[in-house]
């Protein structure tokens, strides 16, 4: 990924990952699980679920993953015209508040929509990994202020993430779309344009938070759906239309093929940075639409949409 986003040609500011503080954790997870998790890893490690499998090199791992992506906000606050990309894992869209998930130990995403609501922001969290993020829903899904966003694959891991779930709780603020295996750039394109942009433009957000995950990929090995690089550069160039770069944060999630990884990285930042021509997306299967339909008919009992 580092060498995609040099191979941007964009001038590129490093910012070190520190540790994130205990305190900033604890504004999202239980202390008696970052406790449990320390100890866990520190001993020697294991596996805490099927999926998630510690060492104890995971631990300061994880603190400079959250610390990441505070640090990245904390550089784009001061700037007028940049973009920035936390390369961090592990990645933290499961992570619930007292649970680690698919690979998940902290809710990096979640910790930093904290720390900013905590000064009055208002805060949207765009999730186009191809997994639903479970973590980040039942965390933030009870707060008006924060919206959650996810585009995700169907009948998969974690089995969660219903167009209906946006009745729960703050009513609107979580929206999901759920989209068959074999749904490529052409719908993906599509949703972005007539339901993301539309409802993150209606909410108004101080910061949006993109829990970029790349394993909607084409080429990824654990998923089924068929973007290429070109769509989340496309994707991130209509974001930088109606939302400032310099407070958009991307963190990255999931995304197993290492080519896919680092080509998408860099027309992503491509894509904040301005860049607007993208090659031409892949075609989906038939199911794709009627799905999207069903999503976008939830959300217009809240969005104009
Ligand atoms: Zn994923």
């Amino acid at each position: 990924m580092y060498r995609g986003i040099s191979e941007s040609g964009l001038g590129l500011i490093e910012v070190e990952s520190p540790a994130i503080g205990r305190a900033d954790l604890a504004l999202v997870h239980d202390p008696g699980y970052i406790e449990a998790i320390e100890g866990f890893c520190l001993a020697g490690g294991g596996a805490l679920d099927m999926d998630t499998v510690v060492s104890p090199e995971s631990w300061p791992a994880a603190l400079t993953a959250v610390g990441g992506v505070k640090t990245l906000m904390e550089t784009l606050r001061e700037m007028e015209d940049a973009t920035g990309f936390a390369l961090c894992r592990p990645p933290g869209h499961h992570a619930l508040r007292a649970r680690a998930m698919g690979f998940c130990l902290f809710n990096n995403v979640v910790v930093v929509a904290a720390l900013l609501r905590a000064e009055g922001d208002r805060v949207a969290i765009l999730d186009w990994d191809v997994h639903h993020g479970n973590g980040t829903q039942s965390l933030v899904a009870a707060d008006p202020g924060i919206l959650y966003v996810s585009i995700h694959q169907d009948h998969f891991y974690p089995f969660e993430g219903h167009p209906d779930d946006i009745e729960t709780e703050a009513k609107g603020t979580t929206v999901n779309i759920p989209v068959p295996a074999g749904t490529g750039g052409d719908v993906y394109r599509r949703v972005w344009e007539t339901l993301v942009l539309p409802v993150l433009t209606q909410f108004g957000p101080d910061w949006v938070l993109v829990s970029a995950g790349f394993d909607a990929h084409t080429e990824d090995p654990l998923a089924d759906l068929d973007l290429l690089d070109a769509d989340y550069g496309w994707m991130a160039s209509r974001l930088a239309r109606v939302h400032p770069p310099h407070r958009t944060v991307f963190a990255l999630e999931g995304g197993y093929d290492l080519d896919g990884l680092r080509h998408s990285a860099r027309s992503t930042v491509l894509g904040m940075a301005g860049e607007e021509h993208f090659g031409p997306p892949l075609s989906s299967v038939p199911g794709a639409a009627p799905a999207v339909e069903e999503a976008g008919e939830a959300i217009a009992r809240h969005w104009a949409v």
